[in-house]
């Protein structure tokens, strides 16, 4: 028997009503594992309903009770990691250890929102004109939606969810369709937090929730992550219906690695960021740049020699490296593209294809592969294969690689590996690409910095987390004030005397 799944609708979980359902599977056996229900129309004007009425009096709640509120919750995520971890391996089919690591980076953005009450504070000037003061205030949006991919499915929604609820708004999270009990179990631990009923709600669904969410006035503001083609549209159809969106897509991040650069440092970084997590990363580095023949020769022996070792495994066997890809369909995705690599003319060196794991003989496996010689005109550099492939494309010399990342149509993550502090003060200034790492190969920036990438990797003008995310979670109004003379001027001490 499959479990069937909920909503998470005012403080409990709501069977669906709509009649449609989605499989959700175990990456590791390849087995249907739950049905999930896919929300339709009146489903979506309940959950709503629920949440406009919540957030009227968690808007008024001061901004400094929501935070403790935000803190018991990461108290409670800290008691129940490891059943969190293993719950979301079970569905994503990232290992026990990368899956706390999506867990961790969540919690620290909303560990940063506890700083809400500094986070919200308008300004003030005195005296702009004789008796005018001005001030402003940050106040918040209302009802605000989250849409989120597969692959982080604890980090996003708590990026989206954590600022948003510190502002005051009530958020309707629409999680991926493939790994949705975590997105479910952080809506218990939240109302066991104290959270107020309807103020956080999972409403599960395809596009129709999407875009019910996205055509109804009472959804004020819609954070996405995604691919690209879907990222482009959210924005363009949340735009013509009058809301604010940050719409983050698809990437391609490259590494250049400099002739000085520590080829050994540079290899290991190159196989934990392109191969970690399957390659399901949307900072995962899937095209290392080597700088010259000689630099190229020698990290491509060291990666092949690092490859032998790597081991594909069950997401909880604490030996493997990175566990299945997310669905068969991914995994005949990552497989085309790897038969396209080969057909447009790059050196395959390792090929994944045909990995199996004993034991799990119907799992969504993808062994790490390797192409070297790749050219900016192949489908493999161009596009964003989303699994364990990393494409070597040569450069003659530091331009050369400079111009890959910033002619590429996406623009999220990339780094440089080098011992020279003015050829990384030089890349980190004309690179263009949102994050940047300098001997660091996945620069996902920490809380209190702002993520986003540039180009086709984001659409919209805030970031995600930090300062940003409450600037984006809130409206700004500004105060004019002026006190006509009053009693202070006016005021008698004498009895009135009768006219
Ligand atoms: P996806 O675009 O298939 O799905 C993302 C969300 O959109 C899901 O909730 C899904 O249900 C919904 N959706 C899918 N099709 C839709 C449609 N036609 N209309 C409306 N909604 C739709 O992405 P995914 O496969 O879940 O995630 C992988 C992608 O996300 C990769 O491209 C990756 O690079 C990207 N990603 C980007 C970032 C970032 O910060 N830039 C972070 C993580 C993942």
């Amino acid at each position: 028997m499959v479990r069937e799944l909920t909503h998470y609708v005012g403080g409990k979980h709501v069977k669906g009503e709509s009649g449609r359902f989605s499989d959700v599977f175990n990456p590791c056996t390849g087995e249907v594992q739950a049905r999930l229900p896919l929300a339709g129309k009146a489903e979506i004007d309940t959950v709503i309903s629920n949440a406009a009425q919540a957030q009227l009096a968690w808007g008024a709640t001061n901004p400094q009770r929501r935070a403790r509120i935000l803190l018991k919750f990461v108290d409670l995520v800290n008691e129940h990691m490891d059943e969190l971890a293993e719950l979301l391996s079970s569905e994503h089919g990232k290992t026990f250890p990368d899956a706390k690591g999506d867990i961790q980076r969540g919690i620290e953005v909303v560990e940063f929102c506890a700083a809400a009450p500094h986070l919200l504070k308008g300004e003030f000037s005195d005296s702009v004109g004789t008796g005018i003061d001005v001030h402003s205030l940050r106040q918040p949006l209302g009802v605000v939606a989250g849409i989120t991919p597969f692959n982080f499915p604890a980090m996003i929604p708590l990026w989206k969810a954590g600022p948003a609820l510190a502002a005051g708004n009530a958020f309707i999270l629409k999680p991926s369709e493939r790994d949705p009990s975590v997105p479910l179990r952080l809506a218990e631990l939240l109302t066991e937090a104290g959270l107020p009923d309807g103020v956080f709600n999972v409403l599960n669904g395809d596009k129709e929730a999407v875009d019910g969410l996205l055509e109804d006035p009472r959804v004020k503001a819609i954070g996405f992550v995604g691919s690209t083609p879907i990222a482009q549209s959210i924005y363009a159809s949340a735009a013509a219906h009058g809301k604010r969106a940050q719409c983050f897509g698809g990437a391609k991040n490259h590494m250049i690695i400099m002739p000085d650069a520590d080829l050994d440092m540079a290899a290991d970084a190159l196989i934990g960021s392109g191969y970690g997590s399957a390659g399901e990363r949307c900072m995962a580095i899937s095209v290392a740049v080597p700088v010259g023949k000689e630099t190229a020769d020698a990290l491509v022996a060291k990666l092949q020699e690092r490859i032998k070792d790597l081991k594909v495994g069950a997401s909880m066997d604490p030996t493997a490296d990175f566990g299945p890809v997310v669905a068969a369909s991914a995994k005949e995705r990552i497989e085309n593209y790897i038969q396209a690599g080969v057909d447009e003319g790059a050196s395959l060196l390792v090929d994944g294809r045909g990995q199996t794991v004993e034991g799990y003989e119907n799992g969504f496996w993808c062994g790490p592969s390797l192409f070297d010689n790749v050219t900016t005109s192949m489908s493999i550099y161009k596009e964003e294969i989303f699994g364990p492939v990393l494409c070597v494309a040569r450069a003659a010399d530091y331009e050369e690689a400079l111009s890959l990342p910033n002619d590429h149509e996406f623009g999220n993550g990339v780094a440089i590996f080098t011992r020279d502090g003015d050829a990384a003060r030089d890349f980190a200034s004309r690179v263009q690409v949102g994050m940047v790492g300098i001997n660091v190969p996945i620069p996902v920036p920490i809380a209190y910095y702002t993520f986003g990438g540039w180009k086709a990797s984001g659409f919209g003008d805030l970031n995600q987390h930090g300062a940003d995310a409450f600037r984006f979670y809130t409206k700004t109004k500004t105060v004019t004030t002026r006190w006509p003379s009053g009693i202070r001027q006016g005021a008698s001490f004498v009895m009135p005397e009768g006219s």
